[in-house]
């Protein structure tokens, strides 16, 4: 099965496969590390988390480098406001990226590139432009990139570039802008900044940059597949696309693939708007990360996603019954055999999911007919025609829908823990959801232990006690549900 994917560059569906037939050499560009991620970051990792996946269940290798911005405008910006190096400044995000990439589930690539890591990579490629005749100096012993020298500039975006004004040039790393600029690669030392002796120059790179030269290191100079957010498209993309042409005259990336900004209740997502959220603000309201992940990424990527609350109980709900239905399987004594028809809706789901998924990630088809097979394995489980041969078959298409999407193993508590340990930390206690603070140092042998009482409780008839129990556990989040092989107990 071959994944057919949109494709920026072409504009359309193409297929996506290795070019050396052996392994998808693909480029995300990673965060800039000046603050703690929101959840339309988070949106674009996952997706592009989905791509890999899905690749890997097809049998396809995967060599995927991301690349971390350690210095840009706004991260010299912070650190001189807080009066630290920014070598001082960014490894605290840096580390809460990685840890909330880790709460989401998100798979680490295969190789992390750090911006300030790769200076000399950098320059060697300002030098080869300049070469060419892509590149030139400014007086103040910056550099800039000669949009002149590359007529193809646009191509990604489509844009008209037609208002283009010859030797106007953009400093600055991020900007908006109808018409294209001659735009930095290379900024000369300013009194206190942060900035390398190199070759070309005392100073520091420009943003565009580092994703070209380091893209080029660890993957050639023309690879399968360069991923990011929409918003990156123009100018960041298109100023790479320019940077790294120009000096190999090869095609850069074959293969483009950006994931749609999200909406957070209908509006963009805006500081100013109240309605900006980072991963552990949620998880800070007792959103568990699993119903983040399936939220965020149950909208395909090339759609708007409108996130709510609502969405995440309704992921939360949907999870719930994938773990409830899961467990049922595994842990039920089923007698040998099979049904048919079990047999035949295990088929039609895995082909169904599959295509679906193959079909430029379309998650939301995927999820339905896993769901649809849950619903009639319930109802034969409860009419007793489900036998041990269909548990195995359920098994094994619930592995692959897992193998995508990531949520049936509970690994819920580890990521509400560590964001309320570290609002604790950080003053931010009063944004800590009560039930989390009730359940604060609440082991899971703590509950096992009042969990084993309120059974004997039970059993010697003190019912008194035994509600009492369940009443405790329930203020702390805890349900307990009661069934012919025990009790059970999960956090809400
Ligand atoms: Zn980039």
């Amino acid at each position: 099965m071959t994944l057919r994917l949109f494709n920026t560059l072409s504009g359309q569906i193409d297929e996506l496969v290795p070019a050396d037939g052996e392994a998808l050499r693909m480029y995300a560009c990673g965060p800039t590390v000046y603050d703690y991620g929101h959840i339309g970051n988070f949106r674009t990792f996952l997706q592009i988390d989905v791509l890999r996946r899905f690749l890997r269940l097809t049998g396809v290798r995967v060599r995927h480098v991301m690349n971390i911005t350690d210095v840009d405008d706004k991260i010299i910006r912070n650190s001189a406001a807080a009066g630290i190096p920014i070598s001082e400044y960014t490894p605290k995000y840096v580390e809460a990226f990685f840890e909330d990439l880790g709460a989401l589930r998100v798979e680490r690539p295969e190789q992390i590139a750090r911006a300030t890591e790769h200076i000399p990579q950098m320059v060697e490629l300002i030098q080869k432009l300049a070469a060419a005749g892509a590149a030139y100096k400014t007086d103040d012993g910056s550099w800039y990139f000669r949009l002149a020298a590359f007529p193809e500039y646009g191509k990604l975006s489509k844009k008209d570039l037609s208002g283009m004004e010859d030797g106007a040039r953009v400093d600055v790393d991020e900007y908006e802008k109808d018409s294209a600029r001659d735009f930095a690669l290379w900024k000369a030392a300013k009194p206190g900044e942060t900035s390398w002796d190199t070759p070309i120059g005392r100073g520091r790179p420009g943003w565009h940059i580092e994703c070209s030269a380091m893209s080029m290191e660890y993957l050639g100079e023309s690879f399968d597949l360069h991923a990011g957010g929409e918003d990156l498209m123009f100018p960041h993309h298109e100023n790479e696309i320019a940077q790294s042409e120009s000096v190999t005259h090869k095609p850069f990336a074959r293969h483009w693939m950006h994931v749609r900004f999200l909406l957070v209740d209908g509006k963009k997502m805006a500081k100013s708007e109240g309605n900006f959220y980072t991963l552990r603000d949620l998880l800070l309201k007792g959103y568990k990360a699993s119903a983040i992940r399936l939220a965020l990424i149950s909208v395909p990527y090339r759609h708007q996603l409108n996130f709510t609350f609502d969405s995440l109980t309704e992921a939360s709900a949907a999870i719930d019954r994938l773990r409830t239905f899961h467990e049922r399987v595994t842990t039920g004594t089923l007698a040998a055999g099979e049904n048919d028809e079990i047999q035949l809706a295990v088929k039609k789901a895995r082909v169904e999911y599959m295509a679906a998924l193959a079909n430029d990630l379309n998650t939301a088809e995927a999820r339905a007919p896993i769901f649809d097979l849950l619903r009639v394995s319930n109802t034969a489980i409860d009419q007793g025609g489900f036998f041990a041969g269909d548990r195995d078959v359920v098994l094994h298409v619930l592995g692959d829908f897992d193998a995508v999407f990531d949520v049936i193993e509970d690994r819920d508590e580890e990521p509400t823990r560590r964001a309320v340990e570290w609002a604790e930390k950080s003053g931010r206690r009063a944004d800590i959801a009560p039930e989390l603070l009730a359940r604060q140092g609440f082991t899971d042998e703590a509950i096992k232990a009042l969990v084993a009482e309120r059974t004997q409780a039970k059993k010697r008839r003190d019912f008194t006690r035994a509600d009492q129990i369940r009443k405790e556990l329930a203020e702390k989040g805890i349900i307990l549900e009661d069934s012919k092989d025990g009790v059970r107990w999960k956090r809400k």
